[in-house]
Parts: structure tokens; C-alpha cells; sequence
């Protein structure tokens, strides 16, 4: 069997840093991590290969080669994926397609020959299985969450690493909050399965075996779920795998504020390399968390937790927002800052939508509020359900935020304010005989290319260089160590912007 694994493209979104990776010659922030995985399921036998658009485009060569398209995709993917199955059908070929997209709506998309739904590790071996006897059904679907022991390693030879910003992989499934407008709880459950140490570390060996070096992005929805585990067996293997091999990655994260309720745990992830995490911060505005059920974030002071975390060594990158029921006029102001306050970079602000499955879906069927499918894209200024505030006022309050906190002015403060913060952090380590974990990406030649275009597309041609260079030459006085990443910063500022203005444009 002939097996062609697409992961069909992403549009232009504050997610995929597709004008950020352009300076450094990379196509795609991270793999498929989802396709991977699978195609460690499939027979060994089987002859796979893996296209993802994000990367090179499907060919008609690919699809002419192949017996079977396996497609993966999530919501942001929506138009893509039907162009993919489009294609695969007018070849003539059997699809089988699982993953988000697919696992939330199977009815949308009759085309497929094969929906393999939900969590792949019990319901791909029952596709097999009636495959192998010649009578696959059309739909398979499971209420159980299977356990992660069983999980194999992705299998990292179909990709072309280098053209890849980050590698990723996963430790845990599960979240045990139940935020209302949150799709993972339906989809993963809210009992937190975890890989075991040795995975983790077989996962690991893996990537270096195959000549990775760099950043590693652990997709977790919440990685704090079982800190138990963490903290006794998992972290401490990462921190003695890291040293045996001279620390060759970086670790970056998703969690939930609550981190910054554990001082062992923070501690751990700084030993172990982790050095940025995501957090779901949503809103200032108590009445919208508690609204939403976010009763981690609606009992604390959010800004104090975010500077604890800032303070223990790890970047804190924020999530964002508007459209809860209780929003006023006022929450636009808030937002921006409650952001510009916290010394968080990069923010991510979207509307609130309603993916099928969760809470907020339900409730507003209920009150009929419903208008269409979710699109996944934070760019498109969608919104599925009828908000309380007026559309028009929410969204040009939405795109108030947007353009105030990446302007020049005020996003450069907040990356002076980080640097100024991680500067003093170092130096309190050195102060305590301690040695500051070293950002542990190698310099490579693609980095001083980055910098050379930085310097004619920032310095020179934008028109927000006035601040790139106010911010080059700060940071060379400052903290000339973090120079690199005072230029990553400008050069994500400058992401942020086109996509805010292509997006306005629309
Ligand atoms: S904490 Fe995050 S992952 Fe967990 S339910 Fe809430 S939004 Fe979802």
C-alpha cells in the first residue's frame, strides 16, 4: 500500500509567523505532529510519503503515486483541506481523514471514504483491521480517551527538518479545567493521560539522532495537567538527558496560569530548557472568567501571576479575548493594558467563537444565537454566534487593540521592558553563582542571513525602522547578549503588522 499523508496549508494568521520565517529561510513553524504519529501506526509494510502544503505544494505526481490520502487537518485548515479532497477525488483515490476538523463536524464532508475520528490510537488499528479483511466501514468514532503508553515515536524521516523554525512533540492529553468556550475537554477529556518518562526521552533520542538542534515545542494544551508526574519522573529526565548531550534544545510550552503557583515546578521546567510558555490569560475582566468557568484566572491578580512567572525564567506569551457576553466598551481599553502592563510581548488576540462540542455551543444553540461554522482563523474577523455587543462595535474595537499593541511605539516598550527583565534575571543567577541557561540554539549561517534582511527590511524599508534601530542600539548598551533576541522581537513585531494590515485590507 501506497500511503500519501497531506497536512493541508494554513492561511495567513498571527499564528503561522509566515513573514517571521521568511527571514530566516524556514517554511513552516512546526511539523505535523499529528500525521507523524500516525504514520508510526500504520504498517510497516506500507510505503508512506508526507506532503504538507505549509512546506511544498501537492503535486499531481503525489497524488498519482499514491493508493491512499490520509488527511489531517484542524479548523483554520477548513479551505484548504476541501481543495486537498477535491483534488484526491478527481484523482480517483480513497480518503481517509481524521484530526479537529473532521472529529467536530464528520457530516460536512462527505467525500470522504474513511472518517477516522477522534483519538487515532483506538480507532486507526479498527480501520486497519477491516481494511486488511477488505471491508472498511465509512465512519470510525470512540467516547474513550486511550492511554499514551502505547503512543509510538513520530516518525521524523518523512520530514525535511530544516525547513521547519521548531520540532514539537506531546507529553500529555487532557486538561483538567473546563473553560466554557474550550474545544480540548470534549476532544481530549478532562482526565490528563501522560506519556512516560521513557517516551518523553525516546521522543527525545529521536529528534537528536536525526541531527536536530533547537527548539522543541511540547503541544500540550495544558502542560501542568499532572504535575505529579512532572515533577517525579519526566522533568527530571529531560534535565539529565539535557545535560548528558549538552543541552542541544530549547522547550517551549502551553499551560495554565496556575504555574505560577508552583515555584518546584517553574523551577524544574527553567533546569530542564524550558524557556517560553503560552498562557490562556483571556481577559482582565472578572465577570467574563467567571462567566466562562476560567476560575484559575478569575481568582488571582493576573498581572502579579504573569511578572511571578516572567520573574522565575520563563517568557510568558499571552492568549486574548473580546466578545464575552459581559464585554463593555471599555474592555478594548482594558485589554491593551492589561498587555502593555504586563510586559507580555506577544499577544495573541482573538474573538470569541464557539467551536462545536463545547459549552459555549450549547448554550448558544439554547438561546439561538448561532450563525455559522467556526473558522479557526484569528485574522478573519469572524464570529460564529450573535455577540451582545454590536458586531460593527466589536469589531473595530477588536482592531483598536490590534493596532495598538503592535504599532512601533508600544510594542518596542514592551520588548525593552522583557529584555530589561530577562537582563536583570541573569544577572541575579550569576549573582547567585548559578549559570543563566544559554538560549541553546547554535548560531547557523540562516541566523546572520536573518539579521543581514533584517537590516534591509527593518532598518531600512519599513516604516517602522526609526524603532528598529532605537531598539538594536538600546539592547547592544543594555544587554548586548540579547541582541538576537531583541532582532527575533523585531522581526515578529514586524509579522504582527503585516498581518494585522493585509487583514484590514480584506
Ligand atoms: S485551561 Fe486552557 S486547555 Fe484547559 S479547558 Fe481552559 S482553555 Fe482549555
Amino acid at each position: 500500500m501506497k500511503a500519501l499523508l497531506i497536512y493541508p496549508q494554513y492561511p495567513d494568521t498571527f499564528w503561522s509567523f509566515k513573514h517571521a520565517i521568511r527571514f530566516i529561510s524556514k517554511k513552516s513553524v512546526y511539523p505535523p505532529l499529528g500525521l507523524l504519529t500516525v504514520a508510526a501506526m500504520l504498517p510497516q509494510a506500507w510505503q508512506l510519503k508526507l506532503v504538507d502544503m505549509n512546506v511544498s505544494p501537492l503535486l499531481r505526481r503525489h497524488l498519482a503515486w499514491a493508493d491512499m490520502v490520509f488527511i489531517s487537518a484542524m479548523a483554520v485548515q477548513q479551505e484548504s483541506t476541501r481543495e486537498v479532497i477535491r483534488r484526491a477525488k478527481q484523482a480517483g483515490k480513497a480518503i481517509v481523514a481524521g484530526g479537529p476538523l473532521f472529529t467536530e463536524a464528520p457530516e460536512s464532508f462527505p467525500q470522504v471514504d474513511h472518517l477516522v475520528l477522534n483519538e487515532a490510537e483506538i480507532t486507526l488499528p479498527r480501520f486497519l483491521s477491516d481494511l486488511a479483511t477488505g471491508h472498511p466501514h465509512k465512519t470510525y468514532q470512540t467516547k474513550k480517551f486511550p492511554e499514551l503508553i502505547q503512543t509510538p515515536t513520530p516518525r521524523w524521516n518523512l520530514l525535511k527538518m530544516k525547513k521547519y523554525v521548531s520540532m514539537n512533540l506531546q507529553f500529555s492529553r487532557g486538561c483538567p479545567f473546563n473553560c466554557e468556550f474550550c474545544s480540548i475537554t470534549a476532544l481530549f477529556g478532562r482526565r490528563v493521560r501522560t506519556k512516560s518518562a521513557a517516551q518523553i526521552v525516546a521522543e527525545l533520542d529521536s529528534l537528536y539522532a536525526r541531527g536536530w538542534k533547537g527548539g522543541v515545542f511540547f503541544v500540550d494544551d495544558n502542560f501542568i495537567g499532572n504535575r505529579t508526574a512532572l515533577k517525579a519522573e519526566v522533568l527530571p529526565a529531560i534535565i539529565q538527558w539535557m545535560k548528558q548531550h549538552h543541552s542541544p534544545f530549547n522547550f517551549n510550552t502551553e499551560a495554565s496560569i496556575d504555574l505560577a503557583d508552583d515555584d518546584e515546578l517553574m523551577s524544574l521546567m527553567v533546569q530542564a530548557g524550558f524557556n517560553q510558555v503560552f498562557i490562556g490569560i483571556e481577559t482582565p475582566d472578572k465577570e467574563s472568567l467567571v462567566a466562562c468557568g476560567k476560575m484559575q484566572n478569575a481568582r488571582r491578580d493576573l498581572d502579579a501571576s504573569v511578572k511571578h512567572i516572567q520573574a522565575a525564567g520563563l517568557e510568558v506569551t499571552g492568549g486574548f479575548i473580546v466578545g464575552f457576553d459581559n464585554d463593555s466598551p471599555s474592555i478594548f481599553r482594558r485589554q491593551v493594558e492589561f498587555i502593555q502592563n504586563s510586559g507580555i510581548v506577544t499577544a495573541m488576540v482573538g474573538l470569541l467563537n464557539a467551536p462545536r462540542n463545547t459549552r459555549l455551543y450549547q448554550r448558544l444553540k439554547q438561546e439561538k444565537r448561532l450563525l455559522k461554522t467556526f473558522s479557526g482563523d484569528n485574522t478573519d474577523f469572524s464570529i460564529n454566534f450573535l455577540p451582545r455587543m454590536n458586531y460593527q462595535e466589536l469589531i473595530r474595537g477588536y482592531q483598536r487593540i490590534l493596532q495598538s499593541i503592535y504599532a512601533c511605539k508600544p510594542y518596542t516598550l514592551r520588548v525593552q521592558d522583557f529584555l530589561r527583565r530577562k537582563s536583570r534575571y541573569i544577572k541575579e543567577l550569576r549573582r547567585a553563582g548559578k549559570t543563566p541557561p544559554s538560549s541553546s540554539v547554535p548560531l547557523r549561517l540562516y541566523h546572520i542571513k536573518a539579521a543581514i534582511r533584517a537590516f534591509f527590511v527593518l532598518g531600512i524599508f519599513d516604516r517602522g525602522r526609526r524603532y528598529y534601530w532605537k531598539l538594536l542600539f538600546w539592547s547592544l548598551f543594555r544587554c548586548p547578549r540579547l541582541v538576537p533576541q531583541a532582532i527575533t522581537f523585531a522581526i515578529y513585531g514586524f509579522h504582527f503588522r503585516r498581518v494585522f494590515h493585509t487583514t484590514r485590507a480584506r
